[in-house]
This record gives C-alpha cells, sequence and structure tokens, in this order.
C-alpha cells in the first residue's frame, strides 16, 4: 500500500490548483472520489485530478470503494475500540468501580460503543462524500444543457 500526495500544477501558467491524495492497493478506490479535471482560475486549462466521480465510477469501483471502506473502518474500530476498552478498564479498576471479573465486560461494552460510534463516522462520511460527488455531477449536467 502506497499513499501519494500530488500537488497538482496548472502545466500551463504554474498556478497550483490543490492536492489530489492518490492510494494504491485496497484503499485506491475509496479516495478517489472528485471531479476528473478542474480548470485552472488563471488561464482556464483543464487538468486530469486522477479522481472520477461516484456515478461516473463502474460497478466494481463502486464495490472497491465500499470494500476498502469497510476494511479500513474494521481496522480503525478494532484499534481504537480497544484502546477506548483498555483505558477506561484501566481507569475504573484504579478507582476500584469494578470487580476484576466484571473487567471483560466492561473492556467489551466500551469496545462495542466505540465501534459503533465510529462505524456511524465513516458510514456518513461516505455518504456525504457520494453526495457532494453527485451534486457536482447534478450540476455540471445543468451546466451543459444550459
Ligand atoms: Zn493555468
Amino acid at each position: 500500500m502506497h499513499t501519494e500526495v500530488r500537488v497538482l500544477c496548472c502545466p500551463d501558467c504554474g498556478t497550483t490548483l490543490g492536492e489530489t491524495v492518490l492510494h494504491s492497493g485496497f484503499q485506491s478506490g475509496g479516495t478517489s472520489i472528485g471531479p476528473p479535471t478542474i480548470s485552472c482560475p488563471n488561464c482556464g486549462l483543464l487538468i486530469d485530478t486522477g479522481k472520477s466521480e461516484w456515478r461516473e465510477k463502474s460497478t466494481l469501483q463502486k464495490t472497491w470503494f465500499i470494500a476498502s471502506r469497510v476494511t479500513w473502518f474494521s481496522v480503525s474500530a478494532f484499534f481504537l475500540g480497544s484502546l477506548c476498552g483498555i483505558v477506561v478498564v484501566w481507569g475504573l479498576d484504579e478507582n476500584g468501580f469494578i470487580r476484576n471479573v466484571d473487567r471483560q465486560f466492561y473492556f467489551f461494552v466500551v469496545f462495542g460503543i466505540a465501534s459503533l460510534l465510529l462505524g456511524a463516522l465513516f458510514c456518513a462520511n461516505a455518504i456525504r462524500e457520494i453526495r457532494e460527488s453527485d451534486r457536482r455531477v447534478a450540476k455540471r449536467i445543468a451546466e451543459e444543457i444550459i
């Protein structure tokens, strides 16, 4: 897996147009939602961003997007959930709030809550990205009709 931040510059006039984060491997589909081309505000030249809009992605790319998000979420949930569980159980234990036998129970409760919260956050984020993408496409189509 490899992550590359590419600074987009206009080849014509050198204006910096922003950055694009490119992933390879399982994350590649997950972070590539965006306009496929942007125009230079200085000279109007169209530049490829290496991204594509959600609607223009193939079924395979869409599946990949979801799969990469789920994988990414699972890994994060596991680590963050465990960390929260350990910290909370340790904190309660130190202050004498829980009995030794209840440790595992509390760990899994915290783990579950942290994972659910993270899951909701990930879903909301993915949905927002797709919606924004759809809005851009709709706007572009409307502009093309005019
Ligand atoms: Zn330019």
